[in-house]
């Protein structure tokens, strides 16, 4: 099967200007207006803005291990149908992803999928247990030639062990991604510390426990002159320290997910699971914080945190719930609501932050790129006048414990490219027989560089 050719008319791009895009071979093979190919589907792209496909630096597809929850596969959908093209997959599978072997197993689950570049996360600890250094080296050379490193689910507390991974991901520019809680200040911890937590007689999560962490960690990559990230930042005092850190040149990137830019803690006061997440939904204040972060370049990009759970995992009592929200299907409909919506932030800023930014973070090639010729065929059509009731309807992974559910979002996905076929089409998912044979015969190689 040869690739797909497609004639894009008319769509917006994000600095303003509107223009065709034809699509061919893997390739955006030329821009401009009135453009005609012979063979091509054409798209009447009339008011859509036309985006970079999506990267997403934290995903947790579940698999191996935990395919109750979410499959390579599914998770797959779950990204495709949210515009994404590349989705990092995290480390707390079961087993663990610490090892070459079972780095190059998710990369090849998410080549034989099809619907997106999956790009696993090595464990920066054995086991996630935080007591020895995965074999980093090992996965890096890999097949998978993983970049990011993260226990993420747990903090990298020792510090010592901390310094050693900084030092060891320089011999291949990689980086240490940061789940920033410090464990002994939220033992058993059950939402944001604060008068509310008091009232609802449940253990706080107090911002400290993020805030220390992060900075500690900003000065330890000052100290070895490593790159750092630090996942889902929450608190108006950690954007404080990264803004700080920022400014003394230290290689710092951080993350803000959706949920935290849009979400507060006034959810919990129904005890509903739903709203039950690590870091947990903070103020308005930290909500606040956040925006107006990301909005400066203090934080660097969008990523979801998308963590399916089975029903049962959610539908029980708030102390007995687990950790987390999907967030794939949603995420550009919420970063519209909270960032794009008042005027903060434009399309151009949102293929920044949710695009260009991640990919560039964890060097990841072909993706990220500019919607100009001869870039990879990775992009999104998105219809910002679109408005929905966001229902299960909406959710394509296995998970259904979003907490948008039965919110009205601003805006809808209506075509995703990935590497130069189409994996949604007016807003419908392509069958995976279909999107499997074009995934084969693209080929892995072409798009990874
Ligand atoms: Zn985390």
């Amino acid at each position: 099967m040869s690739s797909e050719k497609y004639l894009v008319r008319g769509a917006t791009l994000p600095g303003g200007t509107r223009s065709d895009l034809l699509l061919a071979g893997g390739l955006i093979t030329e821009t401009g207006t009135r453009l005609s190919a012979a063979g091509a589907t054409t798209i009447d792209a009339d008011g859509l803005i036309a985006l970079p496909g999506l990267v997403d630096l934290h995903t947790h597809l579940r698999e191996p291990g935990y395919e109750q929850s979410e499959t390579v596969l599914t998770g797959s959908r779950a990204a495709a149908i949210g515009g994404f093209t590349g989705v990092f997959a995290m480390a707390n599978t079961s087993p663990v992803q610490d090892t070459a072997g079972v780095v190059e197993q998710v990369l090849a689950l998410g080549e034989q999928a099809g619907y997106v570049t999956v790009q696993p996360i090595g464990a920066v600890t054995v086991g996630l247990a935080g007591k020895n250094l995965a074999e980093l080296g090992a996965m890096a050379e890999s097949r998978a030639r993983v970049r990011v490193f993260s226990d993420d689910g747990a903090c990298v507390w020792d510090p010592l062990l901390m310094r050693r991974a900084l030092e060891y991901v320089k011999a291949f520019d990689g980086v240490v991604a940061q789940h920033a809680q410090e464990p002994r200040l939220t033992e058993n911890a059950q939402m944001n510390e604060g008068p509310l937590s008091a009232e609802l007689g449940l253990a706080g999560w107090p911002a400290v426990a993020e805030e220390a962490i992060i900075a500690r960690d900003v000065l330890l990559a000052e100290h070895v002159g490593s790159r750092l990230h630090i996942c889902h930042v929450s608190t108006a005092g950690s954007v404080d320290v990264i803004r700080w850190a920022k400014a003394r040149g230290i290689p710092v990137t951080a993350e803000v997910t959706p949920h935290h830019l849009l979400l507060t803690e006034d959810l919990v006061a129904g005890y509903d699971a739903r709203y039950k997440v690590n870091p947990p939904l903070r103020r308005r204040e930290d909500t606040e914080a956040l925006r107006a972060g990301l909005a400066d370049g203090t934080i660097d990009i969008v990523a979801t945190d998308h963590a399916p759970h089975p029903t049962e995992a959610k539908d029980c009592e708030w102390d007995a719930a687990s950790n987390g929200m999907v967030g794939l299907e949603s995420a550009l409909s919420v970063v519209h609501a909270s960032v794009v919506a008042d005027g903060r932030m434009n399309w151009a800023d949102v293929a920044r932050v949710l695009s260009a930014m991640p990919a560039r973070i964890g060097r990841l090639s072909g993706q990220g790129q500019p919607l100009e010729s001869g870039s990879a065929a990775e992009l999104t059509l998105y219809d910002p006048a679109a408005s929905r009731v966001f229902g299960t309807d909406d959710l394509a992974g296995k998970g259904t414990n979003s907490p948008y559910l039965s919110m009205t979002l601003p805006g809808r996905v209506n075509a995703t490219f990935h590497r130069g076929y189409a994996t949604v089409l007016d807003g419908v998912l392509r069958p995976t027989d279909e999107v499997r044979a074009y995934g084969a015969t693209a080929g892995a190689g072409a798009a990874r560089g």
